[in-house]
């Protein structure tokens, strides 16, 4: 319903070959005469404007954001971005119907449904401004761009591995190294900077081995989910996300995330956190369901979540676990999801054997 801007303006590029020009007094034509005199118009176009259009027609005709990664079109050719795509597909396979196009109802499928390479490469070559130096850069070179070229981009200090805590834009940072303090730092001093290294590569050392002991578990289950927003009816009305059921480990499950755990007005707020919960849908009648589950950015999300390994214990009276941080780097990151309009991303579930 909501893709109707996507796919009018798409018939508006195809319409002007076809409409023939000796007929231009007829009155009958409606709606399109409108249409197609703008696009008929010879002033020069504003690159603004071209940008909307472009975003208009490359976007997803399901959730209307601009892929990032793999774009799927039906055999009409209406784009679907990945995220989209599987969820409808594992939409059907749960109420067990035939997948379908939600513009055009024809049915998908995995045969059916071919990727667009012209659109994946043509959203890339679209402009998008850098979060420091804030010019504009296409796409594809973004990452590459803040990373590693931009002035502007936050820097560490080289000597933050003995203890200085110097953050700063890049172009300061040759200023702040020629006199870091911690140049003149005793060997002691930095042995205490060396041991909080090594802790922190302790815990991650750890972390790693935990996945990688339940990697061995018999029952293990990943899906690729897609969180989209909704508002609660209070009088204050409040944002959350919910995903559609999947099923796991032969259970129904939903999983449901809010804002800054959910204080009154997270929009006062300078910081951002994301947190969720595994929530069981099914009804369990005697044992326990004890699970181990991660979330990770998966392959059709662009979240930086770093892996964390929560755990809880399922049955009857309790089906819903505490609600956890998605372990993002920072608020920007947060607010970079929030803008988007579903959140895609998968879980790992691992049972733990009894
Ligand atoms: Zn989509
Ligand atoms: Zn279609
Ligand atoms: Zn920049
Ligand atoms: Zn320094």
């Amino acid at each position: 319903m909501a893709s109707q801007p996507a796919v009018s303006s798409v018939e508006i590029v195809q319409e002007v070959p076809n409409s023939s020009v000796e007929d231009d007094t007829n009155v009958d034509l409606g709606e399109p005469v409108k249409k197609r005199c703008k696009v008929d118009d010879p002033t020069p176009l504003n690159e603004e404007q071209l940008e909307q259009r472009l975003n208009g027609i490359l976007c997803c005709s399901v959730c209307l954001d601009l892929p990032t990664a793999v774009v799927y079109q039906c055999i009409n050719g209406h784009l679907m971005c990945a995220g989209c795509f599987t969820h409808l597909l594992a939409d059907a396979r749960l109420k067990d119907e035939t997948a379908s196009c939600p513009n055009c109802r024809c049915e998908i499928n995995k045969n059916l449904c071919s990727r667009n390479l012209a659109v994946e490469k043509a959203i890339g070559e679209l402009p998008t401004d850098c979060q420091y130096c804030m010019r504009s850069i296409p796409k594809n070179m973004l990452e590459r761009h803040e990373k590693h070229l931009c002035m502007d981009r936050m820097t560490k200090c080289q000597y933050h591995r003995i203890g200085c805590t110097w953050q700063g834009i890049f172009h300061k940072l040759a200023d702040h190294e020629e006199g870091c303090s911690h140049l003149k730092k005793t060997g002691v001093e930095v042995l205490k900077a060396l041991e909080d290294i090594d802790r922190q590569a302790n815990e991650e050392m750890r972390m790693l081995r935990s996945i990688f002991d339940l990697l061995s578990f018999e029952k293990i289950t990943y899906h690729d989910l897609q969180m989209k927003p909704y508002r609660t009816d209070d009088f204050i009305t409040r944002l959350y996300y919910e995903t559609g059921r999947f099923s796991a480990l032969g259970q129904q499950w939903v999983i449901k995330a809010r804002i800054n755990d959910d204080q009154r007005n997270p929009t006062m707020m300078w910081e951002r956190k994301i947190s969720y919960q595994l929530v069981l849908k099914s009804k369990i009648s005697s044992n326990s369901i004890d699970v181990h589950f991660v979330v990770l950015k998966g392959p059709f999300g662009n979240a930086k979540i770093k892996p964390l390994i929560y755990r809880f214990d399922f049955n009857s009276d309790k089906s819903e676990c505490p609600y956890n941080y998605l372990p993002l780097p920072d608020s920007n990151e947060c607010n970079k999801l929030l803008s988007s309009k579903t959140i895609n991303f998968r879980v790992i579930m691992f049972q733990v054997p009894k």
